[in-house]
């Protein structure tokens, strides 16, 4: 079949139908999922970029603050090398040892202390104010080694102003190298609460700067009770320190809100920042987006099954109808055996199958005799019980799965026998003849005997005879049941063969009964 016919076929089944409504809202599903994951990809991208460009601009913000205020402390290292600067009135070298970055709007203090931590120059008072560090950890770090660099603490309260703060130091060493003292400026984390404060990152998002040990420094939105907290071991702060920058999803340990975390070291400076947002918050227009397509999707499914189904239904109930009445115009509704349309299809078949087998295919032609008779003395519908017990006799008598008997029209039938020859066909002849002399039908006092039949019987062997005997068999064997009935009737009579060999045998047959 063309490929056009087979899928008008096809639409046609109602199975087919019932495939397509299960198979298109798998489709449609299959591909509002993948929109929609590919949908919840692009808010956190869209996400993912916002919090690096926050992070560049913060990064770079902190960086170059941290870089200007080491610049100064480098100088003054640099500067109480100079010659003579020990010998100069305190105020001149308060003037020549600290630069304008010293009043800075969050700068607190900045101050040479010496090797026993106490304070000796400060860029705020003439004399010095008076303080002593050494307790402090950096104060411990920077004599215990020499070339630290920039130490940058840990929050600290400080013992001068009482604000919190960094502490950022360098090691003074003297002519000789031995420790001589540091100088040290302090950060207030005022600056960091003003630089985060001006952002909105939504009511679970934040942003945290940690000291490479895992020290708060500061976070956003602030809270006094976060500022020092040790996270070294959680597992967003070891994410933090698997890469220089980075970003990933994770469980925040302080507060167990699932976040997006995007993260960069400052520069080369012992600092690393991070924006989190929460991933509730990254999905929130998603999900209500996803809500209502996926209910839109599944109304939409649940609408196409529902469809297909019925549709699928309605056609096999129509398909049902429709074998049922084929069925139906095949068969006579007295007797329930096939009609003279079925036969002629019947006989077409069997006659091509004959033709192309060359084996014999034989015909009866079976006629209530006399039936007029019946219907007159008993009635019309006796005359029926009368057919319906010729029927049964007819269909007794043969027993091939592909014998046929039909009624072909009012109180004649025929009987096609495939595959059967003459003398075969003589004998299921001579049965129905035995079958209907026994039928008898009680309640009209019609008894065994009563009824007979005459049978005209044609039988062609393709192969013998020319190609046109089979579409004369009919016509030979309903001469023949002529014949049988002028013979007498209750008879059965052979058309006349075309094989003259079959002229003694239908002789021979007569004498048989
Ligand atoms: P013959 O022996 O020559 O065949 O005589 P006959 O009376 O059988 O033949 P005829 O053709 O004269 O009459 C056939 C009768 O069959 C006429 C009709 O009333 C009857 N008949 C045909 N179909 C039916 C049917 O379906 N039911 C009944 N009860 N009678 C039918
Ligand atoms: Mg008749
Ligand atoms: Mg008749």
């Amino acid at each position: 079949m063309p490929p056009l016919p087979r899928l008008v076929h096809l639409l046609r089944s109602a199975r087919a139908w019932m495939a397509l409504g299960v198979l298109a809202p798998i489709g449609m599903l299959a591909a509002s999922g993948l929109m929609l994951f590919d949908l919840r990809q692009d808010a956190r991208d869209k996400a993912e970029q916002t919090s690096k460009n926050l992070l560049q601009v913060l990064e770079h913000d902190i960086a170059r603050n941290i870089e200007l205020y080491d610049l100064s402390l480098r100088a003054v290292v640099d500067n109480l090398k100079a010659p003579g600067v020990d010998r100069i009135s305190p105020e001149l070298r308060q003037l020549v040892l600290f630069d304008r970055a010293a009043t800075a709007q969050d700068m607190g203090v900045m101050l040479v202390l010496d090797e026993n931590g106490s304070s000796i120059i400060d860029a705020g008072a003439v004399p010095s104010r008076n303080v002593n560090n050494a307790d402090r950890a950096y104060f411990q770090a920077h004599k215990a080694q020499a070339n630290l660099g920039l130490v940058i603490s840990e929050p600290l309260v400080s013992h001068l102003t009482g604000a919190r703060m960094l502490v950022l130091s360098r090691r003074i060493d003297k002519p000789d190298g031995s420790f001589g003292g540091i100088v040290l400026g302090t950060l207030n984390l005022s600056y960091f609460t003003r630089l985060f404060s001006q952002l909105d990152l939504g009511r679970d998002g934040a942003i945290n700067l940690y000291l490479r040990d895992g020290t708060r420094v500061m976070r956003h939105p602030y809270s006094e009770a976060d500022i020092g907290v040790n996270i070294a071991g959680a597992p967003t702060f070891e994410g933090f320190l698997r890469e220089h920058n980075g970003s990933f999803v994770e469980t925040s340990t302080r507060d167990g809100i699932e976040r997006h975390y995007t993260f960069t070291r400052i520069g080369d400076l012992p600092l690393i920042l991070n924006v989190a947002l929460s991933t509730d918050e990254i999905e929130a227009d998603w999900r209500v987006k996803a809500l209502t397509i996926g209910v839109i999707v599944l109304m939409l499914c649940g609408l196409t099954i529902a469809l297909s189904l019925l549709f699928g239904r309605e056609l096999r109930r129509r398909e049902v109808i429709q074998a049922e009445l084929a069925k139906l115009s095949l068969t006579d509704a007295l007797t329930g055996l096939p009609n003279r349309r079925a036969f002629d299809d019947a006989f077409a078949r069997a006659s091509g199958g004959a033709r192309h087998s060359g084996k014999p295919l034989s015909l009866l032609i079976v006629d209530a005799d006399h039936f007029k008779r019946f219907n007159d003395r008993y009635g019309h519908q006796v005359g029926d019980q009368v057919l319906q017990g010729l029927a049964r006799c007819l269909s007794d008598s043969v027993h091939r799965p592909h014998d046929l008997v039909c009624r072909v029209g009012g109180e004649e039938f025929a009987v096609l026998l495939p595959d059967t020859d003459l003398v075969g066909a003589f004998r299921i002849a001579e049965k129905v003849h035995a079958e209907v002399s026994a039928l008898a039908v009680g309640s009209a006092g019609i008894g065994a005997g009563a009824v007979t039949v005459s049978i005209g019987l044609a039988a062609s062997v393709p192969a013998a005879t020319e190609v046109t005997a089979l579409a004369d068999l009919y016509r030979l064997a309903d001469e023949a049941l002529y014949e049988a009935k002028a013979g007498g009737r209750n008879q059965t009579h052979c058309a006349k063969p075309h094989d003259p060999a079959i002229t003694p045998l239908k002789h021979a047959l007569r004498l048989m009964r």
